[in-house]
C-alpha cells in the first residue's frame, strides 16, 4: 500500500531510512542496528527535547553503530543500520507496542509524540519501519534459498545510569530460544574477566522486541541481541577491545 502523502510530516523522511553494508559477505551472521542513530529532522525540531536530550541515549544506542561496524569489518559480515532516531519509531518495538513511538522515554516527556495523528503514526510505520524489515527479510531469504547458515546479531548499547541507579553490568546476552548461541557468546565473554549476564538489562519480550522474535526465534535462526554498557565504547581502543571479545563468539 503506498504510504499517505496527507499528514504533516510528508516528505520529511529524504534520506534513506537504513543501510546495508557487505550485503554479498559469505559470513553467517547478520549484525543489525536498529538503535544507530540520533537523527531527527530538523522541521520537527527534537520532538521538542532539549538539544541535550535529543542526543542522549534515549534517542539512539550511544556507541553501538561504531561497534557493530567494527564487527562487521572484523568479520566480513553483513551489517544492516538504522538512519533516523528511534524516538520516531522504534524499530525494534512491534508496531502494536505501547512504545512503539514512545510519548515518554525513560525521565524524558516527548512532546513532539503525544496526541500524534493515527494519519501520522502510519506515515512513519510505511516511511521508516517497514523497509527497515522488508531489506532485514530479504537479506535472510537470500541466504535460506542458497542453503546457507543465518545467525543475527543485534547490537545495542544502555546507559550506566538508569532512573538514577549506577549498572554494574558490563555486557549482556538477551535471547529466547537461541540458548547455546546465546550462552557460548557469556561463556566466552565472562573468559575474559567482564561482568556479563543472560537476559540483563533487559530481557526479550514477544511483544516489546522485534528482532529476536520476528527475525529469529519465529523462523528457526538463532538470534542474539548484544547490550553493552555505553560507558565503555566510548574510545577507539575500547571499541577495539570489544571488538576482538566478540568477533571470536558470533
Ligand atoms: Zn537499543
Amino acid at each position: 500500500m503506498p504510504a499517505s502523502t496527507e499528514t504533516a510530516e510528508h516528505g520529511l523522511y529524504k534520506k534513506p531510512v537504513y543501510r546495508v553494508s557487505r550485503e554479498d559477505s559469505e559470513h553467517p551472521v547478520i549484525l543489525v542496528c536498529e538503535h544507530a542513530s540520533s537523527y531527527i529532522p530538523d522541521q520537527l525540531n527534537a520532538l521538542g527535547l532539549s538539544p541535550e536530550a535529543a542526543k542522549e541515549h534515549i534517542a539512539w544506542d550511544i556507541g553501538a553503530l561504531k561497534l557493530a561496524e567494527r564487527l562487521s569489518k572484523t568479520l566480513g559480515a553483513t551489517l544492516i543500520s538504522a538512519a533516523y532516531s528511534r524516538l520516531l519509531i522504534d524499530l525494534n518495538r512491534p508496531l502494536e507496542a505501547p512504545d512503539s513511538i514512545p510519548p515518554r522515554s525513560e525521565i524524558y516527556d516527548v512532546p513532539g509524540n503525544r496526541e500524534l495523528p493515527e494519519s501520522v503514526r502510519r506515515y512513519r510505520q510505511q516511511t521508516l519501519f517497514t523497509p527497515f524489515h522488508q531489506r532485514l527479510d530479504e537479506l535472510i531469504d537470500a541466504r535460506l534459498a542458497a542453503g546457507r547458515e543465518v545467525r543475527i546479531v543485534a547490537v545495542h548499547s544502555f546507559t550506566p545510569v538508569y532512573h538514577g541507579q549506577p549498572r554494574r553490568l558490563e555486557a549482556g546476552v538477551l535471547y529466547a530460544r537461541a540458548a547455546t548461541y546465546a550462552h557460548g557468546m557469556l561463556d566466552g565473554l565472562a573468559a575474559h574477566g567482564l561482568n556479563v549476564a543472560a537476559n540483563q538489562p533487559y530481557e526479550i519480550d514477544v511483544l516489546g522486541d522485534m528482532t529476536v522474535p520476528f527475525h529469529g526465534d519465529r523462523r528457526g535462526i538463532d538470534a542474539v541481541l548484544l547490550e553493552v554498557r555505553n560507558d565503555l565504547l566510548r574510545t577507539p581502543e575500547a571499541l577495539e577491545s570489544w571488538t576482538d571479545y566478540l568477533a571470536p563468539l558470533l
